[in-house]
């Protein structure tokens, strides 16, 4: 399958790891839009947010967990915020479900 996502996960193209473990992968973002942005990945592909289902759930969950684990080895113990863009709309470039993991700046709210 040609996912820019699949590859990097796969090792194929290369990026700065954050963490991996057997569901999950993170690395750093190319275009960072704060001091520490990762891009957090199911290594499963899914294609966007309105593709989870009870089958596939799972490997959200794990995402969930990885990112706590990340926050704790990175030391983003003053927060950090997690976006999922899914869809045309929301600007969603890349079309493997993934999680922009944002921290070490003050992040504003409504996020506009
Ligand atoms: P989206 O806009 O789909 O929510 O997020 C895609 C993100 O992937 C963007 O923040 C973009 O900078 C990042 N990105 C796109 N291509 C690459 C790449 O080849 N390597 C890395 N490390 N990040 C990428
Ligand atoms: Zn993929």
């Amino acid at each position: 399958m040609d996912c820019l996502f699949c590859k990097i996960a796969a090792g194929e193209i290369p990026s700065t790891k954050v963490y991996e473990d057997e569901w999950v992968y993170a690395f750093l973002d190319i275009e960072p839009q704060a001091p520490f942005h990762a891009i957090v990945i199911p290594k499963e592909h899914i294609k966007s947010a309105d593709q989870i289902n009870s089958q596939n759930s799972l490997v959200i969950a794990k995402v969930f967990e990885a990112i706590a684990k990340i926050a704790k080895n990175e030391n983003l113990e003053n927060g950090y915020r997690v976006v999922n863009n899914c869809g045309a709309d929301a600007g969603q470039t890349v079309g493997h479900i993934h999680f922009h993991l944002l921290a070490r700046r003050n992040l504003a709210w409504p996020p506009g």
